[in-house]
């Protein structure tokens, strides 16, 4: 048998790509780090689950219904979107996660030479996903830890086709205002596609925090992401859907993957979205839990970067690496930065009064 032949065939830009390594169950962390508890705070979850009616829903799933393939296209649950939003159902594609529509998005526009937009301090699936897809990611460097809006225009040239607006940003929290999105839509000018991913949407407080879901209808050209993985508490059934004029989405449902969102995730969101006393309970715990974070992290001293969503970012004065082991041995899990272009910073998800102090006992024997 020859050697190498994979190499051969594998295309440059694969070559020169890491696959990204998830984090390991609790059982195996706990075996690794002898604790006996896990405090998951690394991936933004939402401490009080999905709904209780989704719970219901769950509990009582038909198990014969597994053998059946779910609806290709999510029809219930776009009819309650459509609902929600005063929007007309096929205005929604509903994927595996926000993370899937990502990749149908990238698929519909994107081609050898084309390139796409976005922060250089992001969510950053966008700009792996266009990178292991063969299209260029240009990075605007954050300007004062917001995106930047002229630094993201000045990237733009014939070949882009899609400029990534994280709103508010995961992970620094910041986010723009109705004024400063819709002169940045008015500014690209239909130049590229604009998507607007808000997978923190439910959880901002502010007051001038811009809906783009109502602005899909004027702007051709926009796109909204949400998902159900962080305010509802759905991430382990991996469902997200984008939203988008008539024509867009026409063109993005091209590249879908037919049923690639099951059944159970179908009907857990569709009855998971009428659940506005989940909303007020999880934004009443996320803001307590920042009023003791941050009153916490001045006491220590340790300098932090908190905004809207579920989750801020603490400045370390040693490797993110090592305190992320140190944290673990009792229990608490964070996200290291480094990887993602903030040295020595964690982010951390709000999460239950129990978690937050043990995160900040955590920290103390740290500093
Ligand atoms: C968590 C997250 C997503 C992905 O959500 P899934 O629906 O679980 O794939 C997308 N965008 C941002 C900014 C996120 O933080």
């Amino acid at each position: 048998m020859r050697r190498h032949s994979l190499q051969k065939l594998m295309p440059e830009y694969i070559k020169n790509f890491e696959a990204y390594t998830p984090s390991k169950p609790d059982a195996e962390l706990a075996k690794i780090y002898n604790c006996k508890k896990i405090y998951r705070l690394n991936n933004n979850e939402n401490f009080l689950g999905p709904p209780a009616a989704a719970i219901e829903v769950i509990r009582k799933f038909d198990p014969k219904r597994a053998a059946l393939y779910p609806s290709g296209d999510s029809l219930y649950l776009r009819f309650k979107l459509a609902q929600k939003f005063h929007k007309d159902p096929d205005q929604f594609l509903v994927g595996n996660g926000a993370n899937e529509v990502i990749g149908f998005t990238l698929k519909a526009f994107c081609e050898q030479g084309d390139n796409i937009i976005t922060a250089d301090k992001t969510f950053a699936v966008y700009e792996w996903t266009a990178v292991f897809s063969g299209i260029e990611a240009r990075l605007a460097p954050l300007k004062n830890f917001d995106l930047d809006d002229e630094g993201m225009l000045k990237l733009m040239d014939a070949r882009t086709k899609i400029i990534f607006i994280c709103n508010p940003n995961n992970p620094t929290g910041t986010y723009w205002n109705s004024q400063k999105l819709r002169q940045f839509i008015q500014k690209v000018d239909g130049r590229a596609v604009i998507v607007v991913d808000e997978a923190y949407h439910e959880f901002v407080e502010k007051e001038d925090y811009p809906d783009s879901m109502s602005l899909i209808n004027e702007y051709p050209n926009l796109v909204t992401f949400r998902t159900f993985s962080k305010m509802y508490g759905l991430a382990g059934l991996r469902i997200g859907y984008l939203a988008g004029n008539h024509e867009i989405v026409d063109i993005i449902r091209r590249t879908c993957i037919v049923y690639s969102v099951n059944t159970l995730a179908q009907d857990a969101a569709l009855i998971a979205v009428d659940d506005d006393g989940h909303v007020m309970a999880t934004r009443r715990l996320v803001k307590e839990g920042k009023a003791f974070l941050t009153d916490e992290l001045a006491k220590i001293g340790l300098p932090y970067q908190c905004g809207e969503g579920n989750y801020l970012m603490v400045k370390l004065p040693i490797d993110d690496g090592l305190a992320y082991r140190k944290l673990m041995t009792s229990g608490v899990m964070v996200r290291t930065m480094t990887g993602f272009r903030f040295p020595n910073y964690i982010r951390v998800t709000i999460s239950s009064p129990e978690a937050m102090e043990a995160l900040i006992a955590g920290l103390v024997k740290i500093v």
